[in-house]
């Protein structure tokens, strides 16, 4: 890991005994600017999640990565206000950034210009824990250990309303769940309930929590957005292929790209745009 930490940093042409991304404790002070994109990027004027509000609690706050752009930790406080409403327990909140942003060392390829945040799917009643106590936590995973599909024991329709008022928010892009979790719902909702699980995209993982990314916001020019969502509410094709064996998964693949070949094959390499070089550097 610190490898390609060092290789991203000598690519930067920062010299290798330059500080890393983890290591920096506090944001660049001034208007929140957003550079670059989720899995290539950094924020400068980041603001940083309180370890306590209504409705929420976040967790492993000794990371230091409860950081993020203004937007992002006015929506996280307000889905728990909204929650709380709502009649939920406290929610936990995951990562959000480092204070900087960029890359993280262990456990994300995303998370890295403010705009990520990780709230977990664990909607039981919580003790008032000191923030210290809350490095540890139960993880509640909402899908079976062997077969992709929901667990019924864990599973709870508040989990739908929970997603529901999060992918309501409108300055959601996009929500990254299970496809478990996702086929559940567009089995499970009615027709005239699935407009907003277009915003819900099946990815792997994400069975323990639910992954909010916010659209690039007006103060920040060199924030790159992803692809706009397709029209629909995903409950298709392109959701059927995530339970396809991975022999199967490649030979669609390949057909697609014979039918529409597309100049890129893989996902290109993250760069970090070079106006980071110079935030990871600012005192
Ligand atoms: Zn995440």
């Amino acid at each position: 890991m610190r490898l390609s930490l060092v290789l991203v940093l000598s690519f930067l042409a920062v010299p290798a005994h330059a500080k890393e991304w983890g290591d920096v404790r506090t944001p660049v002070p001034g208007p929140a600017r957003v550079i670059g994109g989720p899995a290539a990027g950094c924020i400068a004027g980041a603001e940083r999640l309180p370890p306590d509000g209504p409705g929420y609690q976040a967790v492993r706050v000794s990371r230091n990565r409860h950081w993020g752009h203004p937007a992002t930790i006015a929506f996280v406080r307000d889905l728990g206000a909204r929650a709380k409403a709502a009649g939920f327990a406290d929610l936990y909140v995951g990562d959000v950034a480092q204070p900087r942003g960029g890359p993280m060392a262990s456990l994300h390829g995303s998370h890295q210009n403010g705009l990520d945040a990780d709230i977990w799917f664990n909607i039981d009643p919580k003790p008032a824990l000191p923030a210290a106590a809350r490095e540890d936590i139960a993880i509640v995973t909402l899908t079976t250990q062997d077969e992709p599909r929901i667990d019924p024991a864990t599973w709870r329709d508040d989990h739908s309303r929970l997603l529901k008022l999060a992918a309501e928010d409108r300055r959601v892009d996009r929500i990254l769940v299970h496809f478990a979790i996702k086929k559940h719902l567009c089995e499970t909702l009615p027709a005239a309930d699935r407009a907003w699980l277009r915003k819900l995209r099946p990815w792997r993982g994400h069975n323990e929590h639910f992954h909010v990314r916010l659209a690039c916001p007006p103060d920040s020019a060199d924030c790159v957005g992803q692809a706009a969502i397709p029209a629909g509410d995903g409950c298709d094709s392109t959701l059927d292929w995530w339970f396809l064996d991975a022999a199967e998964r490649r030979k669609r693949d390949e057909e697609a790209q014979r039918a529409a070949p597309k100049v890129q094959t893989g996902p290109p390499r993250p760069k970090l745009p070079a106006q980071c070089a110079a935030i990871l550097r600012a005192p």
